[in-house]
């Protein structure tokens, strides 16, 4: 059973506090409804499932398993459909499987799914052919459509957002346990892809050799429950506050609050300040959190967000996301997991080689070249490699489609193919091919280090 936050002693101690990025809803009273409606609804997740997944990710900071978290940059309401989930499911679930085998090293599959709505924007407005309007900030807040309706701000989106969010949770429930997701269909969900890409190809190989060894395995009387079902936990970026605010309940087994919109949520780069609302609300919830560090961090903010966030030095609990870019990363992380290391905190690492390594491209399409992608994560492998420290997973953008977002890549794609299927909301992001590619890759470099 869970109540509500505000009826838990303490309140909200967030609530006043200085909120960056939130929007700027035209009718407070239509928000106020909105609220009251949400506070009503049932969890999405339960605190146990949080709690799990906070000891997986103890298993990551201790250097003892590897955190695989993709998904879309911003989910959309419009691709909530079976093919997209599945698709995107499948996706990860490959790649679970080439780090899984060929790095061999137990896999933490989170998604960034069932929650992953609103975006934080570098601007307020945009411009196009002299129209000035609000910037889009996700499903759960306005219409990604130019026109002056779409992006007014409408509270109803909040409840859009519950509801898209409840209905991929459960198809990735059934997925996942349902027999979809047995390590006996590592065939399966290549089956589409296989003739069609190299990096499919290579994906063949790699499920013949585990076919192999399960029937291996089979042969010896070994056959565990653990092949029939995978683990997998849902997060998102813990950013329109009232929505979150008002799916934080107290866990009445424990007394504690839990923000159960989400198995794991995280405080991105323009959201961590130290005194804002954002990190007080995630100090004051159960949940694994990650925090986005940029470029600019120093190792104090990271010290004092440990202090913040993670005051026990509870290994799991704190996952640092550093998305530095490729030509930073090898300067400005040696510091910060110098210094954090030294403070005796067990943080798990995780690499974002996306968002350091976004440019236009001429044709006026965001992008991001594969090659910068990898040279991050080769950045991050190397430097926690000369500091003795876990390189504890990766946080990537992707998607299962065959979409052309980003450049290069086996299968290559070139920028003069990025209107094809350029179809992201916001950040470009990996295709299905790409996705495989950066996962054997980085399975060797896990392997090698
Ligand atoms: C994101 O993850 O989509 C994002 C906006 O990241 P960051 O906060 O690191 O910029
Ligand atoms: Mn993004």
């Amino acid at each position: 059973m869970t109540v509500n936050a505000e009826t838990h002693a303490g309140g909200n101690t967030w609530q006043d506090l200085p909120a960056a990025q939130q929007p700027d809803w035209p009718d407070q009273e239509a928000l106020r409804d909105v609220i009251a409606e949400l506070e009503s609804y049932p969890p999405l997740v339960f605190a146990g499932e949080c709690d799990q997944l906070r000891e997986r990710l103890g298993a990551v900071a201790r250097g003892e398993a590897f955190l695989l978290q993709g998904g879309d940059c911003a989910e959309a309401f419009d691709a909530v459909s079976a093919e997209h989930i599945r698709n995107k499911l499948k996706t990860l679930l490959q790649m679970g499987a080439v780090l899984t085998y060929a790095g061999s090293v137990p896999v933490v599959k989170v998604g960034r799914i069932a929650g992953q709505y609103s975006k934080p924007r570098s601007k307020p407005t945009e411009t196009r052919d002299g129209v000035t309007l609000p910037t889009y900030r996700g499903d759960s807040v306005n219409g990604f459509e130019f026109t002056e309706a779409a992006r007014i701000p409408d509270p109803q989106r909040l409840k859009r957002m519950y509801h898209a969010s409840a209905a991929t949770l459960n198809l990735v429930r059934a997925f996942t346990t349902g027999g979809y997701a047995d390590l006996r269909q590592v065939h399966a969900w290549n089956q589409d892809f296989v003739k069609s890409s190299p990096s499919g190809q290579r994906y063949e190989a790699l499920a013949r050799e585990i076919d192999r060894a399960m029937n291996f395995m089979n042969a010896c009387g070994v056959n565990p429950e653990e092949f029939r079902t995978v683990e997998f936990y849902a997060s998102h970026e813990a950013l329109v506050l009232d929505y979150e605010s008002s799916l934080t309940r107290v866990d009445s087994r424990t007394g504690n609050l839990y923000d159960v919109s989400g198995h794991m949520v995280w405080i991105g780069e323009r959201t961590r300040q130290l005194d804002g609302a954002h990190i007080e609300f995630a100090s004051r919830i159960r949940n694994p959190i990650g925090v986005k560090l940029g470029p600019t961090t120093t190792a104090q903010d990271a010290l004092t967000l440990i202090e913040r966030l993670d005051p026990e030095r509870e290994p799991g609990r704190l996952t640092f996301i550093t998305r530095m870019g490729a030509d930073k990363i090898r300067d400005k992380l040696p510091e910060l997991v110098e210094k954090v290391t030294a403070s005796g905190a067990q943080v798990a690492w995780i690499c974002d080689p996306m968002h350091g390594n976004t440019f236009e491209a001429a044709s006026g399409h965001k992008t991001r070249r594969f090659d910068d992608v990898l040279d991050e994560v080769k950045g991050f492998f190397e430097v926690h490699k000369s500091l003795g420290t876990h390189p504890g997973g990766i946080h990537v953008e992707l998607t299962g489609d065959d979409v052309t977002e980003c450049v290069g890549g086996g299968d290559e794609i070139f920028v003069d193919d990025l209107h094809q299927r350029y179809e992201t909301a916001c950040d470009p992001r990996l295709n299905r091919s790409q996705s495989l590619d950066l996962a054997f890759l980085v399975a060797e470099m896990y392997r090698d280090q």
